[in-house]
């Protein structure tokens, strides 16, 4: 039995799936500056697949085992763990009412507000000093 099946079969994709992370990452662009957080964590992400591709890589040029694979994959993994807030930082309600936020707020938009707290929120700030309650 082929000891290393699962790193050439990961090796075998080359730098597609980065390629294919960097895609909405490269979508941030049309959103601006503002999404700075989330589109940071794209950038992390895209870096965890590079770490993991590569490490794949390594294991298949150097004939490795498997077993080395999964030793580098669990340093990857609990690195990802201990920085798993700034990874992911998205919700899937919205942080003040808790309503559901649509693909767009989830993904692209920092703050994780839905469209009517993020008006009054903008609102609050320009307005009357701030008086949105304190959750
Ligand atoms: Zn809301």
């Amino acid at each position: 039995m082929n000891t290393d099946a699962v790193s050439q079969w990961i090796a075998r994709f080359g730098l597609w799936p980065l390629i294919v992370v960097l895609i909405p990452h490269l979508m941030f662009f049309s959103y601006g500056q503002a999404m700075g957080k989330k589109r940071r964590a794209s950038l992390y992400q895209a870096i965890v697949i590079f770490l993991i591709t590569i490490l794949a890589a390594f294991i298949v040029e150097y004939g490795l085992r498997d077993i080395h694979f999964y030793a580098g994959l669990a340093v990857v993994l609990l690195a990802s763990a201990v920085f798993r807030k700034k990874l992911f930082p998205y919700r899937l309600n919205c942080a003040d009412c808790e309503r559901g936020l649509n693909i767009k707020a989830i993904y692209f938009i920092d703050g994780n507000l839905c469209v009517d707290c993020r008006v009054k929120r903008d609102a609050g700030s320009l307005g009357d000093g701030g008086s949105k309650p304190k959750v």
